[in-house]
């Protein structure tokens, strides 16, 4: 039986790549403009890091997370984020006693063993940043600017931008006490799944799609109400900066997020034109998480993308420009015995930096041509006969159709 790609990984085929190159120079341009500048980490790391990190509780942590031991007993995960990578090597590098501020971003593949369905992947790759070193809300800001303003370039229209806060985990302890209370006398009535979030991660009830959870939380006490003064200023902020910015966002309180560490801001960006698995984007503040993996007080703010449901988006909205394939020359064999001069020139007007393709089967002149069409050939250089022999060849425009000879010698040197 033929292999096959394991369920939730695909292969991105030649005829998709232009999409991913062209997001991607649209990410690396805008992080640019930003000043982030680039990281690559390991795809793999010790699973302590993001047991730590992400949090036992968590989903990710709890049930997706691709572990393994290997053969130095090691245990070890592919990453499923990069937050923690990100954290891993900036405190591993010390980058954050070299400058105050590090502004970083990525793209790489990402690992977590979900269900596979549309939109949700196993392997899947992000775009994202992380600030690490400051605590200023324009950060927190920029970083959902930098995020909202990708999506505007790449054209898409139906997507929304949606921001909470998580406030302080002395306020947030304050709350889930409250919470509790409210719940207390409704434990029979939850499903399964949150009574046993009630004791691990209480906040994401609100993430619950059991209708009966759901009707229960409609009417419970939200976070965004009982902030401690610090943390509603720093929102007020938030909002006030994205106002400036012309970026329209809606307030949603029960935006919690799946993961332990986020402080302050949350934000979620979704898109209107991709089914049920919608988010396009999510991040936050996360000013304890560095504290947690390395015991330095580096404040950080983040956000992570996933590409494939947005070149879904920009798919179903129609929005990326059409690329079409062109090569910027075919050289036609005119003899069959002239193969290597063929080989020679398309090698020598290669290193001059252009798109060349030749015919490495000795087909003839007519399927050459075909071939030049179908490659989207600028122009064709015909080699061979009594015109070779003078040292010239037939260069066509396949625009105009208009044929002129020229003088190989010449021609190469341009
Ligand atoms: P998260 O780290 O879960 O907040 O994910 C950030 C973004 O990555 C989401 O908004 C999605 O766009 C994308 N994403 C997360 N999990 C998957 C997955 N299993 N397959 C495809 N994209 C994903």
């Amino acid at each position: 039986v033929m292999n096959k790609a394991i369920a939730g990984t695909r292969d991105i085929l030649p005829e998709d790549i232009q999409k991913w190159t062209y997001l991607e120079n649209l990410v690396h341009t805008t992080m640019n403009n930003f000043n982030y500048k680039e990281i690559r980490t390991p795809i793999f790391e010790e699973t302590r890091l993001f047991k730590r990190s992400i949090g036992e509780a968590t989903d990710i942590v709890s049930k997706e997370m691709y572990t393994f031991i290997d053969r130095s007993e090691t245990s070890i995960t592919l990453k499923p984020e990069m937050t923690a990578s990100v954290v891993r090597a900036l405190l591993e590098h010390s980058l954050d006693k070299q400058q105050q501020l590090n502004k970083l971003y990525y793209i790489a593949p990402m690992f977590r063993q979900e269900r596979p369905q549309a939109g949700r992947f196993r392997q899947f790759h992000q775009f994202g940043a992380e600030v690490l070193g400051s605590t200023s809300p324009l950060l927190d800001t920029e970083i959902i600017i930098i995020a909202y303003r990708i999506f505007q370039n790449l054209g898409l229209k139906n997507f929304s931008l949606k921001i909470n806060s998580l406030g302080i985990p002395a306020s947030r302890d304050k709350y889930k006490n409250l919470l509790r209370d409210y719940l207390s006398d409704k434990i029979e009535t939850l499903s399964d799944d949150s009574k046993q979030r009630l004791d691990t991660n209480i906040l994401r009830l609100f993430d619950s799609k059991d209708e009966r959870d759901k009707a229960i939380m409609e009417q419970a006490p939200l976070l965004l109400d009982h902030l401690d003064e610090e943390s509603k200023e720093h929102f007020e902020s938030v909002k006030e900066i994205l106002d400036g910015a012309d970026i329209p966002y809606e307030v949603d309180p029960k935006l919690v997020r799946g993961l332990d560490y986020y402080t302050h801001t949350t934000f979620e960006i979704v898109s209107g034109s991709v089914g049920a698995q919608s988010a396009l984007c999510g991040g936050g503040r996360y000013d304890l998480l560095v504290k947690e993996i390395g015991e330095r007080d580096v404040p950080g703010v983040g956000f992570a993308a996933g590409i494939e449901r947005i070149l879904l988006a920009c798919e179903n909205e129609g929005v990326l420009p059409k690329i079409e394939n062109k090569i910027d020359y075919y050289v036609v064999r005119l003899n069959k015995e002239l193969s290597n001069e063929v080989f020679e020139i398309a090698s020598n007007l290669r290193s001059k930096n252009q798109s060349v393709e030749i015919d490495y089967s000795l087909r003839s002149v007519k399927a050459q041509m075909r071939e030049a069409n179908r490659l989207g050939a600028v122009k064709v250089l015909m080699v061979g006969g009594e015109e070779f022999e003078r040292g010239k060849a037939a260069l066509k425009d396949m625009c105009t159709g208009e044929q002129a000879e020229v003088e190989i010698s010449e021609f190469m040197k341009k």
